[in-house]
């Protein structure tokens, strides 16, 4: 077999959560098509399987990092914070021995923008570094505002009305309200990570998992405010595929809706991390019933907290029309002709697999992140509606079928359809995607600090 001439070496740092591996092995893949030997770093209790998936990948193993476990427990703040302080020196250690072994190979670290510690190492090393994000372009502009802006002031502004709805000043449709947690946590915390995060850069680019025809206005408004270039080259999942699923998928969903009728099936998914209480799990199950529409429901390990029989009670309200699983193959699931929508928490990997399969969605968001995705669903693409409000099951049944049975769902899937073929011609040859990635490994390859 004819040897593969390779590039020099990307050294990849994740987020060690599902929804940042993802993009960050995606990017991976996506790079190592392009030649480059690509290096990933994750934390000793996050390996995902990598001698299974990505055989051609070097694994290193930062130690004693902080485990994604404990970000419940310790609040998104201190969390990052202290993730980023116990990583620095052993991230140091491993890119020492890195260098060691590869000498001049390792040419970049690329890193998640929440591992702001790998700045300061690839500075040691006089290594170039790039930033990507996991969330959208537009979460990354309210990042860059809270980084901005006066702290005390904006906690008082915060509290009047009127400038909660003013629109940011050539974001439109992006209001002050919208920054609010963006991220877990309340705002006063948020603030803080934020400057944390942004202030200190030093790193030459930026990539985000985003197409310009989905993102233009934060685009534009990030590539005048940054002053470095800024690489808008995805939906990655629909070109570089990267299996990377931290929980093992359940695939006996895919022959269950193989059963089913074309596009008669919701999906239902809140993604790896969020929580549901109880009521809310039990009136949402009732409002399916209600709606006489079949779902596919993912109902991960522990994200009913406290609540291990309520499967069972929820198993027997849906038994005839539902189909429930740990964990699915979620972008097939996407794919499949019986999917007619999406109930999802619109978590930015979630928004991009559903635009890219044209699946209209019934948007549930718990962050203020996801609160800013659900916003470009329903008010900009107006692909999908928002549930506002506790949960209660005459609003479920009311939205299911809303989605699935009427004019309204039928317009919105149209209008999906639209946005999928504008979405996949970006990564085609010659699209905004496709070129910007052509564009960083331009760069890529001529990287020199
Ligand atoms: N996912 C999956 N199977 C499931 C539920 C989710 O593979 O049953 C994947 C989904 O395809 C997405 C990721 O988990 O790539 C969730 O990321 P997202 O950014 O949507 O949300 P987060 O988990 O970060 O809140």
């Amino acid at each position: 077999m004819e040897k593969r001439a390779e590039k020099r070496r990307m050294v990849l740092v994740p987020v060690p959560a599902q929804g940042h591996i993802t993009p960050m092995m995606q990017l991976g893949q996506a790079l190592y098509s392009k030649g480059f030997s690509i290096t990933v770093a994750l934390g000793e209790s996050n390996l995902v399987s990598p001698s299974q998936h990505f055989p051609d990948f070097q694994f290193v193993i930062i130690p004693e990092s902080l485990p994604v476990s404990q970000f419940e427990k310790l609040g998104s703040l201190d969390f990052f914070l202290n993730l980023n302080k116990a990583n620095e020196a052993n991230f140091k250690e491993c890119i020492a021995q890195l260098v060691l072994q590869q000498g001049n190979d390792i040419a970049c670290i690329i890193y998640d923008e929440y591992m702001y510690f790998c700045e300061a190492v690839a500075t040691e090393f006089n290594l170039p570094s790039v930033r990507s994000t996991a969330n959208s372009a537009t979460s990354h502009v309210g990042g860059c505002i809270l980084n901005k802006v006066n702290a005390e002031k904006f906690l008082i502004d915060m509290k009047d009305q009127e400038f909660r709805d003013k629109v940011v000043e050539n974001l439109h449709p992006l209001r002050y309200k919208h920054l609010e947690n963006l991220g877990f946590g309340p705002l006063e915390s948020f603030l803080e990570i934020f400057k944390e995060i942004f202030s200190k850069r030093t790193s030459s680019a930026l990539i985000i998992n985003t197409a310009s025809c989905l993102e233009s206005v934060s685009l534009s408004w990030l590539q005048q405010e940054l002053g470095i270039p800024v690489y808008p080259l995805g939906p990655l999942h629909i070109t570089a595929s990267a299996p990377s699923s931290l929980l093992e998928e359940d695939r006996s969903c895919m022959e269950w809706l193989n059963k089913q009728k074309p596009r008669s099936v919701i999906y239902i998914s809140i993604g790896s991390i969020a929580h549901m209480e109880t009521k809310e799990v039990l009136e949402m199950a009732w409002g399916l019933y209600d709606s006489n529409q079949a779902f596919l429901w993912v109902i991960r390990p522990g994200s009913i907290p406290g609540s291990e029989s309520l499967l069972e009670d929820v198993s027997k309200i849906v038994s005839e029309k539902g189909y429930i699983v740990k964990w699915a193959p979620q972008v097939e699931v996407l794919a499949h002709p019986s999917v007619g929508g999406f109930w999802s928490h619109c978590g930015w990997n979630s928004t991009l697999e559903s635009v890219a399969e044209g699946v209209p969605m019934i948007c549930r968001p718990f962050t203020g992140e996801q609160k800013l995705n659900t916003l470009y669903i329903e008010n900009v693409w107006s692909v999908g509606i928002q549930l506002e409000g506790e949960v209660q099951r005459g609003d479920v049944e009311r939205a299911v079928k809303r989605l699935l049975v009427d004019d309204e769902g039928a317009c919105m899937r149209e209008r999906a359809l639209v946005l999928k073929e504008k979405v996949i011609a970006s990564v085609g040859s010659g699209g905004s995607s496709y070129n910007a990635l052509d564009e960083l490994v331009k760069s890529l390859e001529t990287c020199v600090k």
